[in-house]
């Protein structure tokens, strides 16, 4: 393979801000082809730029959100798994997302509304002006709706109503901290039909032991839950943990045939890039070194 490029040259982002131990300590290098938007909101950050690997990337806060490339593998892996868990989903919630692709994925259920609460309007609109491939027209579908305020109080207000709730937003730190806290689980909890489900994006397999404390948070409060792994190239040392707690359905225990058949009939309507009937339960299996408790 011929090498072309000269690194002398070469504009970089660097990524080197994840939180836990890795702080400061690994960096992970891209070469910024081109850059795309550059600003500050009244709350994070933000970056978009170009890479020849990755296409467009979508970084807050120094912390790498998404990339063209690879973005169908997160946001497939955190909607599907868990609303093809449900026998009946009608009304869904998405904590951050405002990129637009988990609500682009959520609407493609049979479902009557999604709300999705972002605490960063400007994030909704500089990913529209920017990255419109990503939301793919979700914001203006008809059973989107969007709405700007604190996830963690918007969370409050509900009691037994929301069938699918889930968490998309950035790593524990900034506006998203305290998303990933007992008393926000607990909200969630209540906020949940008796058969309701909700996922969550984790952070990273290299933080195990906040993994765990996440883990052990949602057992106390929800009766089932589940741990599954994805690997994300274009995010910081690329193994990430998302989560699925439910008080009524048993995640990691629905019949695989009637996984299979849920999947088998969204999948004739919907093409996916990753998500399947096989990697809902492989998805689940974790290697020695990453079971969680
Ligand atoms: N895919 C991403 C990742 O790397 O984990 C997360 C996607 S999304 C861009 C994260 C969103 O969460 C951001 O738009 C941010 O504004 C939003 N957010 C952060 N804290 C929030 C809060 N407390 N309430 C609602 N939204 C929040």
């Amino acid at each position: 393979m011929k090498n072309t490029s000269s690194p002398q040259n070469d504009i970089y982002f660097s990524e080197g801000t994840v939180p836990g131990k890795r702080y400061g300590k690994i960096h992970h290098k891209f070469v910024i082809e081109q850059l795309i938007y550059k600003g500050k909101t009244d709350f994070q950050d933000i970056l978009i730029f170009e890479n020849a690997v990755y296409g467009k990337v979508l970084v807050l806060d120094g912390i790498v959100q998404l990339s063209e490339s690879d973005e169908f593998i997160y946001h497939e892996m955190l909607t599907h798994p868990y609303i093809l868990c449900h026998p009946n989903p009608k009304r869904a919630l998405i904590i951050g997302g405002g990129d637009g692709g988990t609500l682009r994925e959520v609407i493609k259920h049979d479902i009557e509304e999604c709300t999705m609460v972002d605490i960063d309007g400007k994030v909704v609109e500089i990913c529209q002006q920017y990255l419109p491939f990503i939301s793919d027209g979700a914001f203006q579908h008809e059973k989107a709706k969007v709405l700007f305020e604190d996830g963690l109080a918007f969370m409050k207000k509900f009691q037994n109503h929301f069938d699918i709730i889930i968490i998309d937003c950035n790593d524990a730190i900034g506006p998203s901290e305290k998303l990933f806290s007992k008393a926000f689980y607990q909200d969630i909890g209540a906020a949940l039909t008796e058969n309701g489900i909700c996922s969550f994006q984790m952070g990273s397999f290299m933080d195990f032991d906040f993994l765990q404390e996440m883990h052990d948070n949602l057992k106390s409060i929800f009766k089932y839950t589940t741990a599954s792994k994805l690997t994300m190239p274009c995010y910081h040392c690329g193994e990430y943990c998302f989560m699925g707690a439910s008080n009524g359905l048993d995640l990691k225990n629905i019949p695989a045939e009637q996984i299979k058949e849920r999947v088998e009939k969204f999948i004739q309507k919907n093409s996916l890039k990753y998500y399947n009937a096989d990697i809902h339960h492989a998805a689940q299996c974790l290697p020695t070194n990453m079971q969680l408790k």
